[in-house]
C-alpha cells in the first residue's frame, strides 16, 4: 500500500465554483482515511509553487473573469503541465478548468482565452446557459459507472477528430448539448463540466482516480475499501430521482468501494 500521496490544487482562491474545493477535501480524506500522509499543495497564480511532485492535480471551475485571471499563468506553465503528465500526474479539471485545458475558451464577448491544448478540443459560449442536474455514465478502464453532478456553462465544447469523450450523457447537457458527450480524457488528463462537488457524489470515481495516481509511485494493488454506506444512499436517491422518476435504466450505480 502507497504511503503518501501529493495533490496540486491549482488555483484554489480562483476557480472555485460550487464548492470544487470539496474534490480536493475528498481525495485527502480518502487518502488519510487508509492510513497514508497526504500533502495538498496550493498554487496560485505566480506564487511559483511546483507541478512537479504531485501525483494529482486538481482544478475547478470559474467565471469568465476568474478565467481570464488565471490564463496566462496556465500558459506559462504549460511545459512543466506537459513534464508532470509525462511522468504519471493525474490531471482532474472541472468546467472553467476543463475548457483550458483546451485549445480556447471563446465567451459570449467575443473574447478568445487561450487554455494550453493539453486536450485536443475547444469551447465557444452560446446564447443560453446550460444548467442543471447531470448524470452520464463514466468510464473509468474495465468498468462503467453512472456519474452525478451539476453543470451550469455558457461554453460549448467541441472535441477535435480522435479525441474521445470521458463519459455519456444520460441526463443534461454535457460538453455541448448536441452530441451526448460530456467531457474529455487522454491518458491521465481529464476534463468534465460536472460540479457537485463531483467526487463527494461520486466516490468509486474518487478512488478510481486516486489509484491512479498512485501508479506513479509504484503502487498498483486495490485501494482497502471504505465506509460509503451514506454516499451511495445518497446516489440511489439522485438516480430515483434524474434517472428513474424519468424512465430510463441505469444498471451503474454501484460503487467500486462497497465496504461498510
Ligand atoms: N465561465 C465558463 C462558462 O460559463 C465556465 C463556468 C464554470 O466553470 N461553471 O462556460
Amino acid at each position: 500500500m502507497a504511503t503518501a500521496v501529493t495533490i496540486g490544487h491549482l488555483y484554489p482562491d480562483l476557480l472555485d465554483l460550487y464548492s470544487d474545493r470539496g474534490n480536493v477535501m475528498i481525495l485527502e480524506k480518502r487518502a488519510r482515511w487508509r492510513g497514508m500522509d497526504v500533502e495538498v499543495r496550493r498554487i496560485g497564480v505566480g506564487d511559483g509553487a511546483e507541478l512537479a511532485g504531485c501525483d494529482l492535480l486538481v482544478m475547478g471551475g470559474g467565471m469568465d473573469r476568474e478565467q481570464n485571471l488565471v490564463a496566462r499563468d496556465l500558459l506559462d506553465r504549460r511545459r512543466e503541465f506537459e513534464r508532470a503528465v509525462d511522468e504519471g500526474t493525474v490531471v482532474l479539471a472541472i468546467c472553467g478548468g476543463y475548457q483550458l485545458l483546451g485549445e480556447y475558451f471563446e465567451t459570449g464577448r467575443g473574447e478568445k482565452i487561450p487554455g494550453i491544448g493539453l486536450l485536443d478540443l475547444y469551447t465557444v459560449a452560446g446564447e443560453s446557459r446550460m444548467v442543471g442536474n447531470v448524470a452520464a455514465v463514466c468510464r473509468m478502464d474495465g468498468r462503467e459507472e453512472t456519474i452525478f453532478g451539476y453543470e451550469n456553462h455558457s461554453g460549448r465544447t467541441f472535441l477535435r477528430p480522435g479525441t474521445e469523450p470521458w463519459m455519456r450523457v444520460v441526463q443534461g447537457f454535457g460538453n455541448n448539448g448536441e452530441d451526448r458527450g460530456e467531457g474529455a480524457r487522454k491518458g491521465r488528463v481529464f476534463g468534465t463540466y460536472l460540479h457537485g462537488p463531483l467526487l463527494a457524489k461520486n466516490p468509486g470515481l474518487a478512488d478510481w482516480l486516486l489509484r491512479l495516481a498512485l501508479e506513479r509511485r509504484g503502487f498498483t494493488g486495490e485501494l482497502p475499501p471504505l465506509n460509503d454506506r451514506w454516499e451511495e444512499a445518497a446516489r440511489k436517491n439522485l438516480e430515483q430521482r434524474l434517472i428513474r422518476l424519468k424512465g430510463m435504466e441505469s444498471p451503474h450505480v454501484g460503487s467500486g468501494s462497497t465496504g461498510e
